[in-house]
């Protein structure tokens, strides 16, 4: 479905991503773990046509999209959750959950925001609060349902987990597997390495820029170099 050849990206004479190879079949969650600024955020952000690479492409169903502005991407059927979920303070939970369907006819909504409220109750309990008033878990949720209203068929999510309490960091990942069921691909970024790679049908481990291992999700956390370097021992 998504296959990432070769690719490198700079910022200015930084390289953050260095000759990364990768993909993503459909029907798969793929994790990319990693220590910080090991490149993740890079990649998810060249996918979604934010960033332009220095090398290589990213083609998404056969097609190179690497040259594509980033509303042609979400068009194409590729939509985004970024780190530190970006909700819109200032709109509420409904009109946030909107801004993620402007590609969408205004007929096919309805049924859209039910989707996302069955998987988010909480959203419709809150459908009426100012967004920026939401818990950190709550606004992730927020997050993942605006991806979700452009009825992607593949979703990045960048560190779902990141600054959440456990309860709602075990609520965020079940959610994800019931995304991947109800048939969205899935590529996730995560620091909770162990978290990341238990869903994970399989994985990359991203080092200053470099794939240095891949394997299933089971292999990977069985690795003696994964456990050593992402799951404290
Ligand atoms: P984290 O988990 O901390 O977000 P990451 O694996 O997502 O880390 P990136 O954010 O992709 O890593 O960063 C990769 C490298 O690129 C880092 O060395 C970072 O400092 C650098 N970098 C990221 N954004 C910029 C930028 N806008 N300008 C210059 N360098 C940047």
């Amino acid at each position: 479905m998504l296959k990432i050849e070769n690719l490198s990206v700079h910022y200015g004479m930084i390289q953050a991503v260095r000759d990364v190879s990768f993909e993503v079949n459909e029907g798969e969650i793929v994790s990319l773990i990693g220590a910080n600024g090991a490149g993740k955020t890079t990649i998810l952000r060249t996918i979604s046509g934010l960033i332009q690479p220095s090398k290589g492409t990213i083609s998404f169903e056969g097609e190179a999209i690497q040259k594509r502005p980033p509303r042609k991407i979400v068009e194409k059927g590729i939509s985004q959750v970024p780190e530190g979920r970006h909700v819109f303070p200032g709109l509420t939970v409904q009109e946030n959950l909107e801004m993620g369907a402007y590609l969408r006819k205004e007929k096919d909504l309805a049924s859209e925001y039910e989707t996302v409220f069955q998987k988010f109750p909480i959203l419709k309990e809150r459908v009426k609060q100012d967004a920026s008033t939401l818990s950190g878990g709550e606004q992730q949720m927020l997050a993942m349902g605006r991806a979700l209203m452009s009825k992607p068929r593949l979703l990045l999510l960048d560190e779902p987990s990141m600054g959440l309490a456990p309860i709602f960091i075990k609520e965020i990942f079940t959610i994800i597997q019931e995304i991947q069921k109800q048939g969205t691909t899935v590529l996730l970024i995560e620091q909770n390495a162990k978290m990341a790679l238990t869903i994970a049908n399989r994985g990359y481990v991203l080092e200053t820029g470099n794939v240095v291992l891949q394997g299933t999700g089971q292999e990977l956390l069985a690795s003696d170099e994964v456990k050593k370097a992402y799951l404290g021992g």
